[in-house]
C-alpha cells in the first residue's frame, strides 16, 4: 500500500439514478428515445463528497453498490488509480464491456472528484492543465426533428451562442432514407451559415459504399466531419470510408478499454478519436486513451457528457473539442449547480471551484429519480 496513516479514507459510496424525459421526441440513424437515465455516484471521505456520474441505464447503480463500494470503500482516498484497477479486476466475471464499466467509470469520475475537493483544487489543475478553455461543438440536429425544430436549434447555437460548429445526425431508419439525409444536411448548412463548421452523425446507419457516396455528397456541403459512416465495430469497413473520403472520420464513442482503442487507432479506422469517460473507465483510462491516441498522432474528442469531459480535455495535448450534446447539456444544467455556458464555441473550467466545480441540486433532481 501507498497510503499514509493520516489519508482520508473513503467511508461512503452511494448510487442512484435520475430518468429525464426529452423536451421532443428524439432520434439518431438506428435508435430513438424519449428519456435518458443519469447514474449518478457520491463518494465520501473526511467530510468531503465527490461526484460522478454516466449516461446508462439504472442497473449501473445495482454494480455500484452490489459490487464497487465494497471494492473502493476503505481505500484511501488519494490512490484512484489503485482503486481504478481494484474496480477492473472485481468484474472481470460480470465483464466490463457494458453495464459494469458504465458503473466503474461513474465511481472512477467520483474519486478523482472527492481526491480534488479534499485538496482544494479544480480538477482540470489537479490533472496538470494544458489549457484554460476547451472548444466545444453543438451536437443535436435528431432525425426525428421537423425542419423548423432543426432550424430552432441551430440557430440557438450559432447565433445566440455563437458556437463555430455544430452537428447534427444523418443515417435516418439505419440508412434507408438517404435523399432526407443530404436534404438536412442542405437545410443545416442553409441555416448556420458558411463560416460554421457543419458536422453529421450517422452512430453506423450506413453500408460503406453507401457511406462513401454520401461522404462526397455531404462534402459539396462544406460537411467536415463524418461520424460513425458505418459501424464503429467494423474496423476494416471504417477504414476502408476514410481512405475513400476527405472529411475527417471519427468514432471510438463506444471503447470500454486501451485495447479498443488501440486497435481502432491501428487500423487506421478515424481521423479522430472519440473517447468517453462515462463508458471507458472514468478519468483514469481517459487521459490513457488519450496516449493511445498521441502515440498514433492522433486528436481526441470528448464523447457526449460534456461537464465531466471538460476537465479532463483542458488536461491533454492532443485535445479536438467537447460534444455539447442537447440532452445531456439539458440534464446537467437541470441536476447541476455550478455548469458552464459554451458562449463564443468554449467552456472554461471554473479555475476557483474545487473538483469538477458542481454541486447535485437535490431538490431539482428528487422527482427524476429512479433508483
Ligand atoms: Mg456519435
Amino acid at each position: 500500500m501507498t497510503s499514509s496513516a493520516s489519508d482520508p479514507v473513503v467511508d461512503g459510496v452511494h448510487a442512484s439514478a435520475y430518468t429525464v424525459p426529452t423536451d421532443a421526441p428524439e432520434a439518431d440513424g438506428t435508435l430513438a428515445w424519449s428519456s435518458t437515465t443519469m447514474v449518478l455516484v457520491q463518494v465520501q471521505a473526511a467530510g468531503h463528497t465527490g461526484l460522478g456520474w454516466t449516461y446508462g441505464p439504472p442497473a449501473c447503480a445495482a454494480v455500484v453498490s452490489d459490487t464497487l463500494a465494497g471494492v473502493v470503500g476503505g481505500r484511501t482516498a488519494m490512490d484512484v488509480g489503485g482503486s481504478f484497477e481494484a474496480m477492473v479486476r472485481a468484474v472481470r466475471n460480470q465483464g466490463r464491456q457494458g453495464i459494469a464499466g458504465y458503473a466503474i467509470s461513474a465511481v472512477d469520475v467520483a474519486l478523482w472528484d472527492l481526491k480534488a475537493r479534499i485538496l482544494d483544487q479544480p480538477l482540470y489543475r489537479l490533472f496538470g492543465a494544458q489549457r484554460a478553455e476547451v472548444p466545444v461543438y453543438g451536437s443535436g440536429g435528431f432525425t426525428s426533428y421537423s425542419h423548423d425544430q432543426l432550424r430552432r436549434q441551430l440557430t440557438r447555437w450559432v447565433e445566440a451562442e455563437r458556437m463555430p460548429r455544430v452537428k447534427i445526425k444523418i443515417g435516418q431508419s439505419w440508412g434507408s432514407d438517404q435523399g432526407r439525409d443530404l436534404e438536412r444536411i442542405a437545410q443545416a448548412r442553409k441555416i448556420v451559415g458558411d463560416e460554421t463548421e457543419l458536422y453529421v452523425d450517422a452512430n453506423g446507419a450506413y453500408s460503406r459504399k453507401q457511406a462513401v457516396r454520401v461522404a462526397r455528397a455531404a462534402a459539396g456541403e462544406g460537411v467536415v466531419w463524418l461520424e460513425e459512416p458505418v459501424s464503429s465495430d467494423h474496423l476494416e469497413a471504417l477504414a476502408e470510408v476514410r481512405a475513400a473520403v476527405d472529411i475527417d472520420i471519427a468514432a471510438g464513442e463506444y471503447g470500454f478499454d486501451l485495447f479498443y482503442f488501440e486497435a481502432m487507432c491501428a487500423a487506421g479506422a478515424v481521423d479522430c478519436l472519440q473517447v468517453d469517460a462515462t463508458r471507458c473507465g472514468g478519468m483514469t483510462e481517459w487521459f490513457r486513451a488519450a496516449a493511445v491516441a498521441a502515440a498514433h498522432g492522433l486528436q481526441v474528442s470528448g464523447h457526449c457528457a460534456p461537464h465531466l469531459h471538460a476537465h479532463a480535455a483542458a488536461a491533454i495535448p492532443n485535445m479536438r473539442h467537447l460534444e455539447w450534446f442537447h440532452d445531456h447539456v439539458r440534464i446537467e444544467n437541470l441536476l447541476f449547480d455550478g455548469t458552464l455556458p459554451p458562449t463564443g464555441g468554449a467552456v472554461r473550467p471554473d479555475p476557483d471551484a474545487p473538483g469538477l466545480g458542481l454541486t447535485l441540486r437535490t431538490d431539482d433532481a428528487a422527482p427524476y429519480q429512479v433508483a
